[in-house]
């Protein structure tokens, strides 16, 4: 059933799992994700870039996919659609839409800036039952080609956001989204605690889940994430089966250029990476 997202990690941070975003593209995305968490009866929040909302037609394309998607594969665990990274202006449009999650990215304003526009979307969000993601240090990654190490959130500053009445709250702690450096030096645990101490209660949320070694995952969940998100694993074993398919000239051979069989592998490789990354998080059955 779609769903907030706000049980679903109020559970996991009190069962000590986390719940897998898992972000999609196009429909074969979106289906390979849902069938996986259908088959392991895990819970599930699909995540939704600006970008991937544009390249899907809009979000009202997206809900009506993954509505459409769920009854028609008999969906009975709890799925979340969530805007990831999202502007003040995309937030609004995804509450519009029928998205039942949110997350609401001030963090590359100044606090006060941050405060006030998270502020404005959680009543709208409490009275229609949506849950709101906020953050607070803005977590690093590749932009015009320079790959930072990744910030680390004030303590302080997580509080003031997370005291606003948000359901969840993501905090740099060394974090970052694509692949990693090879000298990246790890997650900064000590600000992760220093954030736990100071929020309390609140779920908190682990961006850029591609290639951080399980046993950093697993500390982090003992310390209080609840939520990890992962985009780019999927791109890149989804790119890797297609081109396998295609390098061994299988298209070639009968109908094998059936859109439907080139993009199959890929598919398939989504589905893998999902269920070794639900393993890590340890949500399978917590449906
Ligand atoms: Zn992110």
């Amino acid at each position: 059933m779609l769903v907030s997202a706000k049980e679903m990690l109020n559970k996991a941070r009190d069962g000590h799992y986390a719940v897998g975003q898992f972000n999609i593209n196009n429909l074969e995305w979106t289906k390979s994700i849902l069938q996986t968490a259908e088959e392991l009866k895990a819970p599930v929040i699909l995540g939704v870039s600006e970008g991937a909302g544009k390249y899907m037609c809009g979000y009202d394309t997206i809900v009506g996919m993954v509505k459409g998607m769920m009854t028609g594969l008999n969906i009975t665990v709890p799925v979340a659609i969530h805007l990831d990274h999202g502007t003040f202006e995309g937030a609004k449009a995804c509450i519009n839409a029928g998205f039942s999650s949110i997350m609401f990215d001030g963090s590359h304003y100044p606090i006060e800036e941050n405060i006030k526009l998270t502020t404005a979307l959680v009543n709208t969000c409490d009275i229609l039952g949506i849950s709101l993601e906020a953050e607070v240090g803005a977590i690093g990654g590749e932009e015009d080609g320079v790959v930072g190490m990744g910030e680390c959130a004030d303590p302080k500053e997580c509080k003031q956001i997370a005291d606003l009445g948000v359901t969840m709250l993501a905090a740099g702690i060394g974090n970052i989204h694509g692949k990693y450096p090879a000298n990246w030096p790890g997650l900064r645990f000590d600000v992760l605690e220093a954030i736990k101490k100071e929020v309390g209660d609140m779920p908190l949320v682990l961006h850029g889940g591609t290639g951080i070694p399980a046993d950093m995952i697993k500390k982090a969940i003992s310390l209080g994430v609840a939520k990890i998100n992962v985009n780019t694993e999927c791109q890149i074993a989804f790119s890797a089966a297609v081109r396998k398919y295609i390098e061994e000239g299988k298209d070639l051979v009968g109908k094998g250029f059936d859109p439907r069989k080139v993009l199959a592998p890929g598919c398939e490789a989504i589905k893998d990476t999902v269920r070794e990354k639900m393993e890590i998080f340890g949500c399978i059955g917590k449906a």
